[in-house]
Order: C-alpha cells, then sequence, then structure tokens
C-alpha cells in the first residue's frame, strides 16, 4: 500500500471510508427538475438594489456573532411566535448536523429515529454523529405506521425523530394526529423535529404547536422558497433547549454575504410568497395531467414537487435526459420507491416540457 492509503487507513474512520459523498449530478444545460428550487429569479429592480446592498457589506471583519438582526428578520417575517428565538444554520442541512450532534457522540450511544423513506441527511448525520439511527417503514400509501412507529419508539427510546412535514421525497403531509401522538409518545425522553422545508407549498405547520410540546422543535429553511443558494436554515424550540443546541452551533456559521442578502430580500418577501403561490397552481395544474397518463401512479403532493410511479424509472430518465430534462430517479433510495421518480414543480414552460417528455418517453416504442 502506499503511503497514503496507509495514511487513510490508519487515521479515517471505517463507516466514513465505507461512505461515499453525496453525489449531485452536473445540470449544465438541463432544465433542472431535480433539486426542488424555485425556478424564479428575483425581479431586476431588486437584484440591482441587492447588488448594493451587498457592495456595503462589511467583508473584513467576521459576522456579529449574536445574528440579532437577520434573527429579528426571520422572526417577523417568516412567522416565529412570540417568545421564542431562532437558532441559525447554513443550510437546514447544518441544523440537521446539529441535533444529531447534540444528542449523540461515541460515549453516549443514542438513537435517532425517523420513517422511511425519508430526506438522506437524517440518516448521514445519524450517522457521523454516532449515533444509531433507525428507519420505520412508511405504510404503501405513504403515511405513517403508527403501530410500528410506537413500538419502534418504546423499544429503542429514541433521543430524536425527524418528522418532514410535509415528507421529502414523497411529497405527503402525515396527519396532524399521528404527529402530535408520536410527540407525546417520546414525553420527555426524546425530542421531536418537524422539518418545515417545504412550509412555503404546504401551509401547514407545527410552529403555533411551541407552547403544547416542550419537546418539539420546529425546523425550516429559506431554499425551497427561492433562496436555495445562500444556505440558510432556522430552527426554533423551548428556550433552553435551543439554548444546548447554541453551544454546538459553529459560532460564525452563517456568513456576512448570506445575512445581507436575507435581510434584503425578507424585506420583500410578499415577492417569493407569490413565486410559492404560481408554483402550487401550477402543481394543481400538473397532478390530474400526470395521474391521467396510462401506468403512472401519482402520490399526492404538499410541497413543491410530485413524485410518482412509472413503468421503467430507469428507462424514463434516460430518455429525459436526452430531451435535456433532469429529474431524480428515487428507485435505488428504498424498496419501497421502486419505479419511482420524483419531479420539482417549476415554470408553466419547463413544466409542460417536462410533460412533453414524459409523455413521450411512456409512449409504446
Ligand atoms: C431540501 C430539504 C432540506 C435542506 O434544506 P437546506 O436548508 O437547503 O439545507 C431539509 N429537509 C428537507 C426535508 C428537505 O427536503
Amino acid at each position: 500500500m502506499s503511503f497514503i492509503d496507509n495514511l487513510i487507513a490508519n487515521v479515517i474512520r471505517d463507516d466514513v471510508r465505507a461512505n461515499s459523498a453525496y453525489v449531485v449530478p452536473d445540470s449544465s444545460g438541463l432544465i433542472k427538475l431535480d433539486a426542488m428550487e424555485n425556478p424564479y429569479e428575483l425581479p431586476r429592480a431588486l437584484r440591482e438594489e441587492l447588488a448594493r446592498r451587498l457592495a456595503d457589506a462589511v467583508l473584513n471583519r467576521y459576522p456579529m456573532a449574536s445574528y440579532a438582526s437577520l434573527k429579528e428578520k426571520v422572526s417577523a417575517t417568516l412567522g416565529i411566535p412570540a417568545g421564542y428565538d431562532v437558532l441559525l444554520g447554513n443550510g437546514s442541512d447544518e441544523l440537521i448536523q446539529i441535533v444529531a450532534t447534540t444528542v449523540a457522540n461515541q460515549k453516549r450511544r443514542a438513537t435517532i429515529l425517523a420513517p422511511v423513506p425519508a430526506f438522506v441527511m437524517y440518516s448521514r448525520s445519524a450517522q457521523f454523529a454516532g449515533a444509531d439511527f433507525v428507519g420505520v417503514k412508511l405504510k404503501p400509501d405513504f403515511s405513517l405506521d403508527m403501530d410500528a412507529m410506537l413500538a419502534a419508539i418504546a423499544l429503542h427510546q429514541p433521543a430524536v425523530v425527524f418528522l418532514a412535514y410535509p415528507n421529502n421525497p414523497t411529497g405527503n403531509l402525515f396527519a396532524s394526529e399521528d404527529i402530535e401522538t408520536i410527540i407525546r409518545a417520546l414525553g420527555d425522553k426524546g425530542i421531536a423535529v418537524l422539518d418545515e422545508a417545504y412550509q412555503p407549498f404546504a401551509r401547514h405547520t407545527f410552529m403555533d404547536r411551541l407552547d403544547e410540546f416542550e419537546n418539539l422543535v420546529v425546523m425550516r429553511t429559506v431554499s425551497k422558497l427561492g433562496l436555495a443558494g445562500i444556505r440558510l436554515g432556522y430552527m426554533t424550540a423551548a428556550p433552553q433547549l435551543l439554548a444546548e443546541f447554541e453551544k454546538v452551533r459553529p459560532p460564525y456559521n452563517v456568513n456576512v454575504l448570506t445575512q445581507v442578502a436575507a435581510e434584503f430580500v425578507l424585506d420583500h418577501v410578499e415577492v417569493l410568497d407569490a413565486q410559492a403561490a404560481s408554483i402550487n397552481a401550477e402543481r394543481e395544474r400538473l397532478t390530474p395531467e400526470l395521474a391521467a397518463l396510462a401506468g403512472v401512479e401519482v402520490f399526492p403532493s404538499a410541497a413543491n414537487f410530485i413524485s410518482l410511479r412509472v413503468p421503467d424509472a430507469a428507462d424514463v430518465c434516460a430518455k429525459l435526459l436526452a430531451e435535456k430534462v433532469l429529474i431524480k430517479n428515487l428507485s435505488k433510495m428504498h424498496p419501497s420507491l421502486a419505479n419511482c421518480i420524483r419531479v420539482t414543480v417549476s415554470t408553466p414552460e419547463e413544466n409542460s416540457a417536462f410533460l412533453n417528455s414524459l409523455k413521450a418517453a411512456l409512449a409504446p416504442a
């Protein structure tokens, strides 16, 4: 073995060596419908004003570690209830990591539980934090299997249960009574993290239930709303609990450019809300059209994407790619997603391009 091979064998964790990096496919020149991005840019006048604000950003200093002004803006414009502080993250990906790291390490084994299929960062973050990950299979219609969830909670006593609301990659909202039952079953033995990444499209939330449940954390992001590039997530919970997570947060995790951009754009959040409304209208247009296609099963979605089952997902994805349409093949994520694909709801033009390419891909040769 070479020096570098030996070095890696000597110092890198086995489970890290066995893992592979998160793969993001190259999308240049493609209609990009694989990552739940908002397809709309900000209006030109706003972008020009943003450029002026960014020109004045203080780049030679560290960010103000309190992030007081950004937190105030987030709280005021994104619906944080009075009396609750927020913790900011470099995307909610980082918040998931912070939660996992706060509850577990190699010395204090902890279990992190989530229904599966779920957002992949839950299991990855659990693993890298040194926690055991338990995935509990959703029912075939992707609703929560409550008997299995409650049995797994009793058996594993998870420190954290992640619930994406709506769920990614399936798009559905879990029944709120089921979520309540899970939060109560955890009691003071476990934290329920409601990941509301798609809240701008779902308009359902547990944000107004924080007073009821002291073991509830509500996590959100501005990514799906239209600011995926700036990387900003936020979460809130009972102040004493949030203070513990705060100890694990790297002090300058949100950079100055993100801070300036977010404070500016959130002053115009109605622009993003209007974009979300047109994406929702397109979802309502697209869903029945997809459902009408022979051989296609569409899963109900409250998010800015639609998941569907087709006769041959690999074939459909390859044919769409040949038409320069990039979507996500979910087949390898979980056995229950065999021949499932996921498509971001985009502009009317891009959605029609997808629909037409899909029809062509499904047509008998
Ligand atoms: C996209 C997504 C996130 C990640 O959001 P970022 O803020 O961009 O890191 C978190 N949770 C779910 C369920 C998602 O689908």
